[in-house]
């Protein structure tokens, strides 16, 4: 009887595609202390069937290919505000529902947890709209959508990466003609604990629930995104990248899931979903006749089934040839995972005392204080060290 499906737990990305191929429903996705989703197995219900050990997609070689790299602008503007990007996951969704299809993706429910669900039509989809950077718990959605595939239902997909190989772990080949999958260039995940501890913070100060949350207002343009949470008497906090304690820790790699510095099986041109989106970052500088600040979209297609539904939007989409050679400078994701903070470990030793504390997170990403600056210094000093050491300490005196 297996109590794990991973020996090491480091590798795993917390898809949930054994939890959903598990024919005796031993697998249930549990946090860890950092707040992360992992499989847990129950060793009586168990019965060695190994199935989740093969459906788990990690460490698999993927054949690289070629992609047809292009911008693109839903042409609604209302869609694109609401959007992250330039709102192409909406045309696809939109031409997907019209087809009689079901669309997945990643929506907050009203206890503000993100969750991948089901949408049947355009208000449903509604909810997907904008990233959130949290982990998404897609182990049920997987399990929906391989059932409704079986069945003959074509179903969009749309989640990071790791979600998509999953997915495809787990789809039989012959069920997946009418499956559209679709990912993102992909930072990485941080903590849905840590989120829900965050968002716990600020109904504290405010006292008041938290009843929307948006990472990637673009009031202030889409370069210059706010996260905006929205209090049950419509009040608002709202902070940039240099002020928003909880998005300068995503943006900086404080509290990332383990996997998210060693998926690169998943980059550049072995990338395995239909379309793969992202922000077009730089097009300043590379197509600023496209660029309004209002959104636009990268897209990395790797396969026919995705062409086809980037042409099938038509008129929905405006679309113009790039290549990603000089956007890797202003977005390294498209080929490089990241690296972890260097005070990860910090992070999480106060995060399991006393939960997200903001000033702790601003403490820990500040630069080095002018003490620290100073100690520095007297560290590296090669020659005539004593000397120097008694002109900082009286410096350090005044
Ligand atoms: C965690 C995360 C990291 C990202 N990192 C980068 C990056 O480094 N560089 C870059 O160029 N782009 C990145 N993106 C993608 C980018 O922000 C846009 O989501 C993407 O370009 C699609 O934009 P859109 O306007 O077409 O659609 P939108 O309307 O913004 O659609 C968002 C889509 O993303 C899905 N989604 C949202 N949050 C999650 C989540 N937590 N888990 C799974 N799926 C989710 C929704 O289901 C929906 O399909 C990231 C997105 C996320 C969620
Ligand atoms: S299938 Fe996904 S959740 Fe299960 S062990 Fe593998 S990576 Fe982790
Ligand atoms: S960075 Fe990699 S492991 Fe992390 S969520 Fe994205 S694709 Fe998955």
């Amino acid at each position: 009887m297996r109590t794990t499906v991973r020996q090491n737990k480091a590798e795993c990305t917390g898809c949930g595609a054994c939890a959903s191929v598990c024919p005796n429903g031993a697998i249930t996705m549990k946090p860890d202390e950092e707040g992360f989703l992992y499989p847990s197995v129950d060793p009586a219900l168990c019965i060695s069937c190994d199935l989740c050990e093969k459906r788990c997609p990690v460490g698999r070689e993927h054949e690289p290919h070629k992609q047809w790299v292009l911008g693109a602008q839903n042409k609604d503007k209302a869609v694109r505000a609401a959007s992250s990007s330039g709102g192409v996951f909406s045309a696809l969704a939109a031409n997907m529902i019209a087809q009689g299809g079901i669309v997945f993706g990643a929506a907050f429910d009203e206890a503000m947890k993100v969750e991948h669900i089901g949408a049947f039509s355009e208000d449903e989809f509604s909810a997907m709209r904008g990233s959130k950077y949290v982990q998404s718990d897609s182990a049920e959605a997987i399990a929906h959508a391989k059932d409704l595939l079986e069945r003959g239902i074509p179903v969009l997909f749309s989640g990071t990466p790791c979600q998509i190989d999953g997915l495809l772990a787990c789809v039989k080949p012959q069920h997946q003609q009418k499956l559209l999958t679709v990912d993102f260039v992909c930072h990485g995940v941080p903590s849905p604990g840590v989120f829900a501890s965050y968002i716990r913070e600020l109904e504290e100060k405010r006292g008041q629930k938290v009843v929307a949350y948006t990472f990637r207002d673009k009031r202030c343009g889409w370069k210059d995104f706010s996260a905006v949470a929205t209090f049950a008497d419509g009040s608002e906090h709202a902070g940039n990248q240099q002020t928003e304690p909880f998005l300068r820790g995503f943006l900086q790699n404080l509290y990332l899931r383990p996997s998210c510095t060693q998926c690169d099986a998943l980059r550049g041109d072995r990338r395995r979903a239909d379309i793969t989106m992202a922000d077009l970052w730089g097009a300043q500088d590379v197509c600023p006749g496209w660029d309004d600040d209002t959104g636009l979209s990268l897209l990395m297609v790797g396969t026919q089934k995705g062409r086809k539904a980037i042409e099938a939007c038509g008129a929905q989409l405006v679309t113009f040839p790039m290549s990603t050679e000089k956007l890797l400078r202003v977005n390294p994701s498209i080929e490089k995972t990241a690296q972890a903070h260097p005070k990860r470990e910090a992070f999480f030793k106060g995060y399991k005392k006393n939960g997200f504390k903001a000033k702790a997170v601003e403490k820990l990403l500040a630069g080095p204080g002018r003490a620290e600056r100073i100690l520095r210094r007297i560290v590296h000093l090669p020659k005539g060290a004593l000397r120097r050491i008694r002109v900082l300490i009286g410096k350090m005196k005044k």
